[in-house]
């Protein structure tokens, strides 16, 4: 089978758009849809057809663009069963543990609420890619809006049991300020100092820090390390090594930190 091809390109002010490619069915998806007219533009100048429009959640940086695209297009829009009513013309619905094909590549999803409660993300086994959307970010993690800290780091668990080396599509550049958050609270976590100054200098030649890896974020995301002394410690929590750290509770600290940071 020949490698998905996948095209990258930023849309609106800090989101990326993705093409996800089949060379052998022709098949089309776009991951989410931040801006119509910027991915209709990227789709004529790779001269591709769109067949799908992949939504992970409802928020309109993702789903803004799906009725002009469909429209132009005649794609078909598939979403989060969970979130339906909110997924501008959306087609066929699905959730956790359903899979699809896209031409030849076996495309699984998995729920996980806690940036929004339909929240779902992408997952191309044969590939080793996820488009992971607003659920977990090269350093961070999305916001709360419409889920607890519990449902969050449930949802982020689900991700980390995928292979070291799966390549994470998140949907937005934030990784230099996650970056910045990450050592305030893990200062001495010699992988998170070598990546942010990698990010610094990637970042200063305007060059995309996505995709990442999740073996790379395992190793440097506050938010997939509540188990880190250093950072349970920090967040005010642990510190002792004697009791038990609730890692819910770290995570849920870490994000509020976060919020105000
Ligand atoms: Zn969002």
């Amino acid at each position: 089978m020949i490698p998905i091809e996948i095209h990258m390109f930023p849309c609106l002010n800090d989101n990326y758009g993705f093409l996800v490619h089949d060379q052998e069915s022709g098949f089309t998806a776009a991951v989410d849809t931040p801006e119509a007219e910027t991915i209709l533009a990227e789709l004529s100048k790779k001269n591709w057809n769109l067949t799908h429009i992949f939504n992970t959640h409802h928020h309109a940086d993702h789903a803004g663009g799906n009725i002009a695209i469909k429209e132009a297009t005649e794609c078909l829009i598939i979403g989060p069963r969970a979130d339906a009513s909110r997924i501008p013309g959306i087609d066929k619905l699905v959730g956790d543990g359903d899979e699809f094909l896209l031409g030849g590549h076996p495309v699984r999803i998995f729920d996980t609420p806690g940036h929004t409660r339909g929240h779902i993300i992408y997952y191309l086994p044969e590939d080793g890619v996820a488009f992971v959307g607003d659920t977990l970010f090269a350093m961070g993690c999305g916001r709360l809006f419409e889920g607890t800290p519990a449902q969050m780091w449930n949802s982020l668990q689900k991700l980390t049991q995928l292979p070291d080396d799966t390549e994470i599509y998140c949907a937005h550049e934030y990784t230099q300020a996650n970056a910045r958050f990450a050592l305030s609270v893990e200062p001495g976590n010699q992988a998170l100092i070598d990546r942010a100054r990698e990010v610094d200098s990637l970042r200063a030649r305007n060059e995309p820090t996505v995709p990442t890896t999740l073996g790379l974020e395992k190793a440097t995301n506050p938010f997939l390390r509540p188990m880190s002394l250093e950072i349970s410690t920090n967040v005010g929590l642990g510190g002792s090594g004697t009791e038990e750290v609730d890692l819910v509770e770290v995570f849920a600290r870490t994000r509020a930190l976060k919020d105000s940071f």
